[in-house]
């Protein structure tokens, strides 16, 4: 497909404009397969798609010198939704980082307002021998949804470099104000009561300000949801019940940095890098989806790589983008299937013969 043409894969009386940010590395192939499977989702279920492709990244750099084009800024916003593959390689490592191809990651969050970042870390059973944890810990698997704020804290503060009481020191700041915490926590409060109706906060009140803002305002707010059981934990516990209990968890709900440490620490205890989507939304709630995964240069163009995780991303897009629960609970039950018997690609193989990529997307059709 080139650049900013339309593909329109299926005529129906729904159709949604779904730009492709394929990017790097695996990303054209893990998408290609994701575009599939909407494909057949979409017959199954009367949804129509257009697809339109655009730049980003290193192929974006190679092909106009920047990671993230005008022209890819104004396609994602005047489309439904975004699917991303990843960005980035060992082409472009030798570039100042302003012009490096994960620059663009943060352009588009920015441009397109995407303050929440949703991040599924679920055990599998049929992957249970890819959990680092003891069995017993796992025995009764875990799904766990991290709602990890976005575009706001110390990521985003003011920072920079001073002469100090013992010479050069660096400093940034962590600040948070009243509405993109309120934003934040209703998001994690309505997700929370689509599922299992618990949502733990975690903070660090026992030290930063910003944390008790944080924590008083998620009290405030729970009065709103009497249906959903609050509760606060600080960070370094979390951390720790994140391996010694995983499914006590239910919906967790934090700030930036916190969110970004613990839900690497989550998708690590599920096992599988290539398994984990995610999805960053804006007030629109439309949004970007991405796997968690990098481009994984070391196995680009081999149709090797694993699609799952692209795949369950267009399964989140279905369901937070465009309310399709029965498509996108379609896909997660067509990967259930194609896991529990037994089909998996070269990241999870150990012994047994792996799929490809169109081979593991072709089961996933057959299953759907
Ligand atoms: P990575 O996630 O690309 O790869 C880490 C390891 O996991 C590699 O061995 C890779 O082969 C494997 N892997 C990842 N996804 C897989 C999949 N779907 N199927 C099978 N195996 C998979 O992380 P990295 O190697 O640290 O980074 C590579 C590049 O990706 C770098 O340029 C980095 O900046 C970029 N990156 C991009 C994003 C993004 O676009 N959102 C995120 C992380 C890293």
């Amino acid at each position: 497909m080139q650049k900013g043409k339309s593909v329109l894969h299926e005529v129906s009386m729904k159709n949604y404009k779904i730009g492709l940010l394929k990017g790097d590395g695996i990303g054209p192939e893990i998408v290609d397969s994701a575009v599939r499977v909407l494909g057949a989702v979409g017959k199954k279920f009367d949804i129509g798609f257009t697809f339109t492709p655009y730049l980003i990244g290193g192929v974006a750099i190679d092909a106009c010198g920047k990671p993230l084009p005008d022209e890819t800024v104004e396609g994602c916003l005047a489309s439904d939704s975004i699917l991303l593959g990843a960005v980035g390689g060992p082409k472009w490592d030798v570039l100042p980082g302003n012009v490096r191809p994960e620059k663009a990651l943060l352009g588009i969050r920015a441009a397109m307002g995407l303050f929440t970042n949703l991040r599924p870390a679920k055990l599998y059973p049929a992957l249970k021998g890819e959990c680092p944890l003891r069995e017993d810990i796992v025995a009764n698997g875990f799904d766990i949804m991290i709602v990890r704020e976005l575009t706001g804290g110390i990521y985003f503060g003011e920072r920079g470099y001073r002469e100090g009481k013992y010479g050069e020191e660096a400093y940034d700041t962590e600040s948070y104000s009243r509405m993109e915490i309120e934003r934040i926590v209703r998001v994690a409060f309505e997700t929370a009561r689509k599922r299992r109706k618990k949502l733990t906060s975690i903070d660090k009140a026992n030290v930063l300000e910003t944390s008790r803002l944080w924590r008083k305002i998620v009290h405030e707010i729970a009065v709103e949801y009497p249906d959903v059981e609050v509760s606060d934990m600080l960070v370094d516990n979390a951390a720790m019940q994140l391996v010694r209990n995983p499914s006590q968890f239910d919906v967790i709900v934090t700030s930036n940095m916190f969110g970004d440490i613990l839900s690497d620490e989550a998708s690590q205890i599920t096992g599988s890098i290539g398994m984990l989507p995610s999805a960053s939304l804006n007030e629109g709630k439309r949004g970007l989806y991405e796997p968690i995964h990098g481009s994984a240069p070391d196995i680009a163009g081999q149709n090797k790589a694993n699609p799952i995780a692209t795949v369950l991303s267009a399964a989140m897009m279905l369901l937070y983008a465009f309310d399709e629960k029965d498509a996108s609970e379609a896909i997660v039950s067509a990967v259930d299937k194609v896991l529990e018997a037994g089909y998996r690609t070269a990241d999870l193989a150990h012994g047994v013969p792996a799929l490809s990529t169109t081979e593991m997307t072709d089961k996933i059709i057959e299953a759907l």
